[in-house]
């Protein structure tokens, strides 16, 4: 009996045209990151456990796939009180946490101000559903050592060129900064204590509405009243043009003048030459990640719901690894929802040749004739020519191949060689 034989839930083989796509992306990335002054980097695909469970990771923590020690004993395993005993690596959830141990392990031979690329892999134990993968393809630029707003400006521009290079349009970034957030929440009355509960809450105003957020704070036992008021305040649910006024307006008054001027600053900057401007204003993005600590943002899009990628300034994080502090910010790219979004064209090109066979063709000859094209510049396919040509002609056309040429037993060299031109 057939058993189905599937690649891991949650997790993709990759056919070759899908495969072709995905380079594709990965390469305009890769090309505009370098071209803004970015390096990429390589980490393992693992992290020590205990570096991953860190605290670092938010709720993504939970979702880290462990590696069970080598050589565990029926004892170790009858003793151990939890699943986490019996791990020491982990598969990375994120590119962040690696980085952080990355500059920790190799700091003295980066320059003062590193500005990272890393596009790999990272793992969640999701529970999978359409864009909701357990393997996928996370594209990371980040700047450590740059305390100033040159850094979240820098990542913004390179990010918005990135996406106009793959030739997606609608795009905006959402931003935010967390000491906006908690100079909204102290306005509006709320206790210091309850910051963090109350930013869970806000960060689902997506997906549950104003009157959601209001009803789990009142049952939280927060002050829901106060923002219900807020909210009420028409110029505070559109996403406002950007400047220093705009966003003081959307916020209750009293908030911290400075992150104010800032954020307006780095706003004013991403925009400066562009069109249209690409910079919005949200005064309820939260972001879920626990380790930002100044500005956050987002990159929001008409055709998806969930945001295409985001980021923010995490001055705090590398210090729990180097003992010392250093300022980082970093953007992510969604890279599945993005290669999902985008139309490519099709991939033809005349440099790619098949060449079909006759039976009784000798091997070195087929060879010499390969080594000949290729010495050209093509890329080379041999195929023995079937009874029935056509399905493995529009095979080859499908897979790219621009033309094809038979072999006989009489062919001696590529002067012989009679190509036609496929897929058309
Ligand atoms: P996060 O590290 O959770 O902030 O995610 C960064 C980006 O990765 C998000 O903006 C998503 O576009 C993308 N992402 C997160 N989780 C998944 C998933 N399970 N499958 C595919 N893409 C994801």
């Amino acid at each position: 009996m057939a058993t189905q034989v599937n690649p891991p839930r949650g997790m993709r083989d990759f056919l070759p045209a899908e495969k072709k796509r995905r380079e594709h992306v990965l390469s305009v990335i890769r090309s505009v990151y370098e071209a803004h002054g970015f390096e990429e980097i390589e980490t393992p695909v693992m992290e020590d456990s205990e570096r991953l469970h860190a605290g670092l990771g938010g709720d993504n923590e939970k979702l880290a796939f462990g590696v069970m020690k080598r050589g565990l004993t029926a004892d170790d395993l009858s003793s151990a009180t939890e699943s986490l005993d019996l791990v020491d690596l982990g598969l990375r959830f994120d590119l962040t946490v690696p980085l952080a141990r990355f500059y920790a392990s190799h700091r003295a031979e980066l320059p003062t101000v590193f500005r990272s690329i890393q596009i790999a892999s990272v793992w969640r134990a999701e529970r999978p559903q359409k864009g909701r993968y357990r393997q996928f393809i996370q594209a990371d630029i980040d700047i450590i050592g740059e305390p100033g707003a040159l850094a979240e400006i820098e990542l913004m521009t390179a990010t918005g060129a990135t996406l106009s290079a793959l030739g997606l349009t609608g795009w905006t970034i959402r931003v935010n900064d967390r000491r906006l957030l908690f100079g909204m929440l102290e306005a509006l009355g709320f206790d210091p204590a309850d910051y963090d509960s109350a930013l869970i809450t806000i960060d689902k105003l997506d997906k549950i509405g104003q009157g959601g957020v209001v009803a789990e704070l009142r049952e939280k036992g927060l002050p829901g009243d106060a923002l219900e008021t807020f909210f009420r305040r028409p110029q505070t649910m559109e996403f406002l043009p950007f400047g220093e006024r705009a966003i003081a307006k959307a916020l209750p008054a009293g908030v911290d003048p400075v992150a104010i001027a800032e954020l307006a600053a780095i706003g004013l900057a991403v925009d400066e030459g562009k069109g249209a401007p690409v910079v919005q204003f949200d005064p309820f993005l939260v972001r879920g990640m626990g380790y930002y600590t100044g500005t956050i943002f987002e990159i929001a899009h008409p055709s998806s719901t969930s945001a295409l990628g985001g980021g923010g300034r995490y001055d705090g994080m590398i210090g729990r690894f180097l003992g010392t502090d250093v300022p980082a910010a970093g953007f992510s790219i969604g890279f599945e929802r993005i290669v999902d979004l985008l139309e490519l064209p099709d991939d033809t090109t005349t440099d790619a040749v098949a060449l079909l066979y006759d039976a009784d063709v000798e091997f070195p000859t087929l060879m010499a004739l390969k080594a000949g094209l290729i010495a050209e510049g093509k890329r080379v396919r041999l195929e023995k020519a079937p009874r029935n040509v056509k399905p493995l002609l529009a095979q080859l056309a499908a897979s790219g191949y621009g033309s094809v040429a038979s072999v006989k037993a009489d062919t001696t060299g590529t002067g012989d060689l009679a190509f036609r031109p496929l897929g058309s």
